[in-house]
């Protein structure tokens, strides 16, 4: 999966998520205290295996029918399905996830990533919950646009995490883009690798494509092999040149 980190809800029958239902130990997710590892919490959805301390048990409970049901949606939206479960790991406070991931001086907005597979994800309360189903619904809409894709490493970042900025509801992001001194041009926005503007423009560029052409526009261009066409973006020329002229009107407003 791709290293990624972030910065950065109906229900479905909860009788169907208890089925699966288990409590045991799992894999150490941050002490190193073979005690604390026995108080782990692991629940297995149809869709999701998330494990936690037994502190966070209740706010994991709470967040996974919203999982599954955001799930379905990016699902249906992009036509296709994860053929795994995904892994998830809940940290109980950003300090600890911090020490975790080596980087203990991060800013706050750096609360979980994807890593070998497995979405490594803060959550505080129920207060915050809803930053970690994003980040989480975030995580598994590029794995599911990894599946469309076999050459998905070469999909441009900005629809790479267009997408999946989007699907995961993070419309926040777009508050950044006023900031901006001017708009790229379509070559740096295909150019954009991780950078501060990256998921603003993303965001905006994607919602933009699917708010006026819909699902199977986005659908068709994540499908293009950009491992041997790696300028085909130029094929969105009039789309670009319209959302800029908009975003430009907009920012010009603040
Ligand atoms: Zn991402």
């Amino acid at each position: 999966m791709n290293a990624c980190h972030l910065f950065l809800s109906g229900f479905m029958s909860f009788a169907m998520l208890m089925s699966p239902y288990s409590m045991h130990v799992c894999a150490d997710i941050s002490s190193k205290k073979s005690e604390a590892i026995m108080e782990n919490f692991k629940y297995q959805s149809e869709h999701f295996s998330i494990c936690s301390s037994e502190d966070k048990k209740e706010e994991v409970l709470e967040i996974i029918p919203k999982l599954e049901e955001k799930y379905r949606i990016v699902a249906s939206h992009l036509k296709n399905e994860l053929t795994d479960l995904v892994e998830v790991k809940v940290y109980s406070n950003l300090d600890e996830f911090h020490k975790v991931i080596g980087w203990i001086s991060a800013p706050d907005w750096v609360r979980g990533r994807a890593k070998d597979g497995v979405i490594e994800v803060v959550l505080e309360d129920y207060e915050t919950s809803s930053r970690a189903i994003e980040l989480i619904i975030h995580e598994t809409t590029h794995i599911i646009t990894q599946n469309m894709n076999l050459d998905w490493k070469y999909i441009p970042p900005v629809l790479w995490e267009g997408i999946a900025t989007y699907e995961a509801g993070q419309s926040n992001l777009k508050n950044n883009l006023h900031t901006l001194k001017e708009i790229p041009s379509i070559e740096e926005l295909f150019s954009l690798r991780q950078n501060k503007n990256l998921y603003p423009l993303a965001y905006s560029f994607v919602e933009f494509l699917i708010q006026n052409f819909g699902y199977e526009k986005i659908i068709e261009i994540l499908n293009i092999n950009y491992k041997d066409n790696e300028f085909d973006f130029f094929f969105l020329q009039n789309e670009y040149s319209t959302w800029a002229a908009l975003l430009r009107a907009e920012i010009d407003l603040f």
